[in-house]
C-alpha cells in the first residue's frame, strides 16, 4: 500500500532534507531499527523489489506508532509490510519509509488467542491447534503474518479469518484504537484496513472454539500436503495473483458461459477465466505462468518486477479479450 506523496528523491537538495528530517525522527525512537537502502527483494517472497529508501522495524507498539507518525507528518512516503508474501515491489524500490511491525506474542485466554500483528500466521495455526482450538486450522500453509492475513482477509477451504476475528487493536499513527469484527468491514479478500490504508493492524483476539486437536492436526496435515504440492515452499511466488470472481457481479453473458459446478460458495476460480484465455505456460523473462495452475504466477530465477507486471497484464488482457470484463490482482503493488 502507497501513502502519502513521493517525496524522497536523492536528486532533489529540499526533498533530500525531508528525508535527512524523518530519518532523524526515525533514529530517535526506542526499540527500533532504522535502515537506509535495503533491498526488498529480501523482504518478499517473490524475492524482488529494489531498495527501500528506509526501513524501520520495531516489535514496539508505541515505537510503531511514533515511526507512523513521523512518516506521515513529515509527508514522506510510506507503506507497511508484514512478511511480504502478497506483495510486488518495483525493481527501482520504493522512495520513502518502509514500516515492519515484528512483534509476535500469541497469548491463549481460554477459547481467546491474543496475537501480536507480527506473528507467522502458521504460528497461530500451530498455536491452536496444539491447545484444542477449532477455526484457524483449515489456513495452515497461509504464509504471512497476522496483520496481512486481516488486512486481506485471508482464507482458504471456503473459510476466511474473519470468522475467528474477535478484535483487531490497530493504530493510525496517532493513538492505538479497537474494532470489533463488524467494524473491520470483512468480505471476501477485503476488509476496512484495505481500504483505510493508514490503518495498521497491531494485534487481534481470535475467538475459536474447543475441539480435539489430533483431529485438527489431521485436517491440516491433509491441507498442508495438498498446498506444498501447489506451492512448493521454495518457490518465489504470492500464491493466487487474481481474486475469485463473485457469479453474482458477472456479466449475464458471461454467467452464461461458467459451468455450474465450477461456482463454490458463490464465487468462480479466476483460474477458470485464465485457463480459457490460455495463458497456462506463458512467460516473459523469467516470470512464469504455472503450467498446472492458470492464477499461479511465479519468479524462475532472476525474473524483475516489470516482466511481472508484464505478465499479469497479458494475463487481464487475455480474459478481457475473451469475456470483457477486467480480474483484479490480489496482490498489493509496492513503488
Ligand atoms: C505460496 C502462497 C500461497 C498463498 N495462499 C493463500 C491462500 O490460500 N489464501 C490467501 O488468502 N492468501 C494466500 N496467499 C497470499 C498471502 O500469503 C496472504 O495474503 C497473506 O495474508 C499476506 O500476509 P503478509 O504478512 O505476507 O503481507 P504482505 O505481503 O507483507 O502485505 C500484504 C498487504 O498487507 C498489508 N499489511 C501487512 N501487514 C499489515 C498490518 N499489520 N496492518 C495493515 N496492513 C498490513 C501491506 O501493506 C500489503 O498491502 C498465498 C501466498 C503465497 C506466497
Amino acid at each position: 500500500m502507497l501513502t502519502g506523496r513521493n517525496t524522497c528523491c536523492p536528486y532533489n537538495q529540499e526533498l533530500m532534507s525531508v528525508c535527512s528530517a524523518v530519518y532523524n525522527r526515525l533514529t530517535a525512537i526506542p526499540e527500533a531499527t532504522i535502515r537506509r537502502d535495503i533491498p526488498l527483494s529480501q523482504y518478499t517472497r517473490f524475492a524482488i523489489g529494489g531498495p527501500a529508501a528506509i526501513l524501520v522495524e520495531t516489535a514496539n507498539p508505541n515505537s510503531f506508532v511514533q515511526a507512523l507518525d513521523a512518516a506521515k507528518s513529515c509527508s514522506v512516503a510510506h507503506v507497511v509490510i508484514g512478511g511480504g508474501t502478497n506483495l510486488v515491489v518495483a525493481d527501482r524500490g520504493f522512495n520513502g519509509v518502509v514500516l515492519r511491525y515484528s512483534a509476535r506474542r500469541i497469548v491463549q485466554d481460554g477459547e481467546l488467542l491474543r496475537a501480536e500483528a507480527g506473528a507467522v500466521l502458521q504460528d497461530v495455526v500451530d498455536a491452536s491447534i496444539a491447545a484444542g482450538l477449532k477455526g484457524l486450522e483449515t489456513m495452515t500453509g497461509i504464509p504471512g503474518d497476522l496483520g496481512g492475513a486481516i488486512y486481506g482477509n485471508a482464507g482458504a477451504y471456503g473459510r476466511s479469518i474473519q470468522e475467528i476475528v474477535d478484535h483487531v487493536h490497530w493504530t493510525d499513527g496517532n493513538q492505538i484504537h479497537c474494532f470489533d469484527n463488524s467494524a473491520c468491514q470483512f468480505s471476501y479478500r477485503e476488509s476496512i484496513f484495505k481500504r483505510k490504508k493508514d490503518w495498521i493492524v497491531l494485534s487481534a483476539d481470535l475467538r475459536f472454539r474447543d475441539a480435539d486437536s489430533t483431529e485438527l492436526a489431521r485436517i491440516a496435515g491433509e491441507i498442508r500436503t495438498v498446498r506444498d504440492a501447489k506451492y512448493p515452499p521454495t518457490m518465489k511466488c504470492a500464491g493466487s495473483i487474481f481474486k475469485n470472481l463473485l457469479f453474482a457481479q458477472l456479466p449475464s453473458a458471461v454467467q452464461g458461459q461458467v459451468p455450474p459446478k465450477l461456482v463454490r460458495e458463490g464465487k468462480v476460480p479466476s483460474a477458470w477465466f485464465l485457463e480459457q484465455a490460455d495463458v497456462k505456460g506463458l512467460r516473459i523473462g523469467d516470470i512464469q505462468v504455472a503450467t498446472y495452475h492458470a492464477n499461479l504466477i511465479y519468479n524462475d530465477g532472476a525474473g524483475t518486477a516489470a516482466d511481472l507486471v508484464k505478465v499479469i497484464a497479458e494475463c487481464k488482457a487475455r480474459v478481457r479479450g475473451k469475456f470483457g470484463f477486467d480480474l483484479e490482482e490480489e496482490v498489493q503493488y509496492i513503488g
